[in-house]
């Protein structure tokens, strides 16, 4: 078989890929980054990161955008394709991409994670036209009106408080009593004069022809169905990681986390994962970035031992 095209390819440009990045590239390993979407991955979509130590207070975009000029300086390539398939050849790994085929080394998935949609009628069809995943996009398309947020986590709270920048109210529909989110969160939201929460409620359909006008709700608790009038509905409800592409080939659990060991190694040789994509992670930029870091450490070591030229 040619030589490989890279020592190291990271599938994915999130904070876990972009930190692989770095350190590969400053292991001089030929180092390439593909992305399918935007660098950065959900934390391009945040609006303030504020618990990256040394870091008070940053926009997402712009620390993604910093982490990758930092690796590109080191002499990270990057590649905007998606990774259909991946295959063991010859003591290598070959990549198939929408852009052609691809070998390296090792391989580090930091593919991330997507967004949870309800599964609700209208959802679907007036995503774009009120319905959304991303406040921090779309809040502002939506001043002086009142909109929803559904969830009861952290994104749900720290981007429906960016919602309330613009929104005249925002309302949080959650389908417990209690919220998922830090504690710091749910004091800040409860103190913000726009939010407002509606508990044990689920949404059962957003209604609209053109653009939303609202939501169908029902309470769990008292099984009382009622419609809130919005202009905006904000889901917020968790995520699930980009994995199909690997099925079949490395052990994963139910909802499709890749197992990996410390060392973020996968069962198959030169193959890692980083991330939101690994079961068990704690889903913050600080452990991506970790796990990423982790993942080269590793894939270096394996390189060395395999490939002495
Ligand atoms: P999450 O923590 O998994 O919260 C998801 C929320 O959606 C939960 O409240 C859950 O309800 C609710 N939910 C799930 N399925 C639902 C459904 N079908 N219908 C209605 N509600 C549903 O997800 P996340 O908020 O996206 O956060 C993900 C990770 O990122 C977390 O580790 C979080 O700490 C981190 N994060 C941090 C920050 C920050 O620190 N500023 C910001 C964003 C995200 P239950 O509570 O009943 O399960």
């Amino acid at each position: 078989m040619a030589p490989p095209n890279y020592d190291i390819v990271i599938i994915g440009g999130g904070p876990g890929g972009l930190a692989a990045g770095l350190y590969a590239a400053r292991a001089r390993r030929r180092t390439l980054l593909i992305e399918k979407g935007v660098v950065g991955g959900q934390i391009s979509l945040t609006e303030l990161v504020e618990n990256y130590p040394g870091i008070e207070s940053i926009n997402g975009f712009d620390l993604a955008q910093g982490m990758l000029k930092h690796a590109q300086t080191f002499g990270l390539e990057t590649r905007f394709a998606e990774v259909s398939g991946l295959e063991r050849r010859d003591g290598l790994w070959l990549l198939r991409t929408g852009e052609g085929d691809l070998s390296a080394r090792a391989v580090i998935v930091a593919s991330g994670a997507d967004y949870n949609r309800l599964g609700v009628p209208g959802e679907e069809r007036l995503t774009g036209r009120g319905v959304s995943y991303c406040a921090t996009c779309d809040a502002a398309f939506f001043k002086d009106q009142e909109v929803a947020v559904v969830g009861g986590g952290d994104s749900a709270l720290d981007e429906g408080m960016f919602a309330a920048r613009f929104a005249s109210r925002v309302t949080v529909i959650h389908r417990r009593d209690q919220l998922r989110a830090s504690r710091i969160l749910q004091e800040r939201a409860m103190a913000n004069p726009k939010m407002e929460f509606v508990w044990n409620t689920v949404v059962t359909e957003v209604l609209g022809e053109g653009e939303v006008t609202g939501v169908r709700l029902l309470n769990r608790a008292t099984e009382q169905e009622s419609v809130l009038a919005v202009s905006a509905v904000f889901i917020f409800i968790g995520q699930h990681p980009n994995t199909d592409y690997l099925r079949g080939l490395v052990p994963m659990d139910d909802g499709g986390h890749v197992l990996v060991n410390d060392w973020m190694e996968t069962d198959q040789p030169g193959l890692y994962a980083a991330g939101d994509v690994r079961q068990n992670s704690a889903r913050q930029v600080a452990t991506s970035v970790g796990d990423g870091v982790t993942a080269v450490i590793a894939a270096d070591h394996y390189i060395s031992n395999h490939f002495p030229d």
